[in-house]
């Protein structure tokens, strides 16, 4: 179930407008990129509009759109990207936010072509083990949602090939804290790689980990 449930659309317009700040001040975006999307609790979305800084959002600016993409309410008009959004909460009907951004390590992995796998730490067992990369799509085109459709039911974020990264969860706070999760481990899977190179668990290690938190062998 959404677990934003039981959050008003005013408490939600507050968090996404803190969510966007943080975003900007951890420098998982620059300039206007980026976004941020949370399902409301009659089944519209209420997402960041296109063309302004997620570090200077109000909670006015925010339009709410439909799934099918219509805008209902808002003077602003939504990102392009959300439609990427958009395709997460139709897969998933347990999807309830969604965080898009370019964080610089990650984009670079996107850029490179290359899933981040490693399972270097036991968080990254528990709480990210694979981050996979969605094929390249063109901007503002059905290819973009068709590309993360893959990845929504069975992981919670992916890398997007030459772009930039997604993550999505049951509410706003899970999904930006993957956002937070992946950029982390893609910066020290590069800081690794300058000091000669990463160390995965072992597979003893790694079985350990998924024993004791009950999660299930990929
Ligand atoms: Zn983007």
């Amino acid at each position: 179930m959404a677990a934003t449930t039981g959050s008003t659309e005013e408490e939600l317009r507050e968090q996404v407008v803190r969510v966007g700040r943080a975003m900007w001040e951890r420098g998982l975006v620059s300039a206007n990129d980026g976004n941020v999307s949370v399902r409301l609790t009659d089944g519209s979305v209420l997402c960041t509009p296109t063309g302004v800084s997620k570090g200077f959002m109000t909670a006015d600016m925010l339009p709410v759109v439909a799934l099918d993409g219509t805008t209902l309410r808002g003077s602003l008009r939504p990102s392009s990207e959300v439609l990427m959004h958009l395709r997460a909460y139709l897969e998933d009907p347990g999807v309830g936010a969604v965080v898009h951004a370019h964080p610089l390590y990650a984009t670079a992995f996107a850029i490179k072509g290359e899933a981040l796998t490693g399972l270097m730490m036991p968080e990254s067992v528990v709480a990210m083990p694979e981050v996979p990369l969605a094929p390249y799509a063109t901007p503002s085109t059905q290819e973009v949602p068709d590309s993360i459709a893959p990845f929504v039911r069975t992981h919670t974020g992916c890398l997007l090939e030459h772009h930039g990264a997604l993550t999505w969860g049951p509410d706003l706070m899970t999904a930006y804290l993957a956002m937070e999760r992946l950029e982390y481990s893609a910066q020290i899977t590069v800081l690794t790689r300058q000091i000669d190179g990463e160390r995965q668990l072992s597979p003893e290690r790694v079985a350990a980990v998924r024993h004791r938190f009950n999660i299930p062998t990929p």
